[in-house]
């Protein structure tokens, strides 16, 4: 099987997701004996190429059309990159960028789309495990096609690492530039300054048990002693106490730091959906049927009030008075 997997940029670098990606194209090349081709568009083509020969990929396609995402540009060029390659599946990030194009590239090229892709088994048919309900409900959908295109959830499939041996090939995607209506002309970030939360190692977040929008500032002193980024769970972001770019969830960012420090948060399953994969993950919690201590690899049964301090001051900070 033949598994072509669009990967994704921004402002210069490849994301997260592009990495998952080669390794969910890869299982399953490799479980059915076929090739994985892995596509960039745009950008900083040869360094992106060169990122993405990890192992297991057999050819790296660059396209140098454009800089940044546009989705007129990525809907002709992996039209024109599927017409070349002929895969049986189709790989595209469930991000923001992704769930742009794939449902036009999806249409024109007339092929099945399954979206927020979590895991992907090929027998005789392909079966996609997805999500619903607010993640309450796992379902498998089976795609009796032979061709099929595929969003896979960032954060699903670990980040494939190695250096391989693909071929690097330019590929002349003969964009139609009277067919591209719209242009990039700057990026502006969502309150909150250029913090991405999804690119953090060490992520301290806030729950509402944090009670009050002055007592934010003894977390962020946690993750300032720490290192580490602030997020947070929805009902913070709601009360605008901060940004919409720190929430974790469903309806916020997912995100896979190494460790995540949930404080205050009582683990609700959309605020899960959007950090279970963590590598470690730590509840402050007071209350022990919180739901959090279902996934918590470490858990402080205690009041956040006692043990944010104590911390701050066992890791060399100077606890706020709050
Ligand atoms: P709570 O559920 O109120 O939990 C607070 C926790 O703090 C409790 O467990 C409590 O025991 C603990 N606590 C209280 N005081 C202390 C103390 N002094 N010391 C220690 N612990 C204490 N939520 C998200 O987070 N992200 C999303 O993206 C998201 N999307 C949603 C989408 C939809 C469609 C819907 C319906 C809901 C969504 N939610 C989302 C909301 C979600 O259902 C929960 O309401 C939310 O996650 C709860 O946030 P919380 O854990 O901070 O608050």
């Amino acid at each position: 099987m033949t598994v072509l997997a669009i990967a994704e940029h921004r402002r210069g670098d490849l994301r997260d997701a592009s990495f998952e990606l080669v390794t969910a194209g890869r299982d399953l090349a490799d479980a059915t004996g076929g090739d994985l081709h892995v596509a960039v568009i745009g950008g900083d083509i040869d360094g992106f190429a060169d990122d993405l020969n990890r192992e297991g990929v057999d050819v790296v396609h660059t396209v140098a059309d454009g800089e940044e995402f546009n989705h007129d540009v990525y809907t002709q060029a992996v039209e024109a990159l599927y017409d070349e390659v002929a895969p049986e599946v189709l790989l595209m990030p469930n991000t923001v960028n992704g769930l742009d194009y794939a449902p036009a590239v999806a249409n024109g090229l007339s092929l099945p789309l399954v979206t927020d892709a979590i895991d992907i088994e090929s027998d005789d048919t392909l079966a996609v495990t997805r999500e619903m309900y607010g993640s309450k409900v796992e379902t498998v959908v089976e795609v009796d096609a032979d061709h099929v295109a595929v969003s896979i959830r960032p954060g699903e499939w670990p980040p494939a690492e190695g250096t391989g041996d693909a071929h690097i090939e330019e590929f002349d995607a003969d964009i139609d530039e009277s067919a591209v209506r719209s242009t990039v002309t700057g990026f502006q970030e969502v309150g909150g300054g250029d913090v991405d939360i999804t690119e953090a190692e060490v992520l301290v977040s806030v729950g509402r048990g944090i009670e009050e929008e002055e007592n934010i500032a003894l977390v962020e002193e946690l993750a300032d002693t720490l290192g580490a980024t602030l997020s947070s769970s929805r009902p913070i972001v709601d009360n605008g106490w901060l940004p919409k770019n720190r929430q974790v969830g469903q309806s916020g960012k997912v995100v896979t730091p190494e460790v995540y420090i949930a404080i205050g948060i009582s683990g609700a399953v959309q605020h899960v959906a959007g950090m279970k994969g963590a590598e470690t993950i730590v509840a402050i919690n007071n209350d022990s049927s919180a739901p959090i201590y279902d996934l918590a690899d470490y858990g402080i049964v205690d009041d956040l009030f006692d043990v944010v301090p104590a911390l701050i001051e066992e890791f060399g900070g100077d606890p706020p008075e709050v």
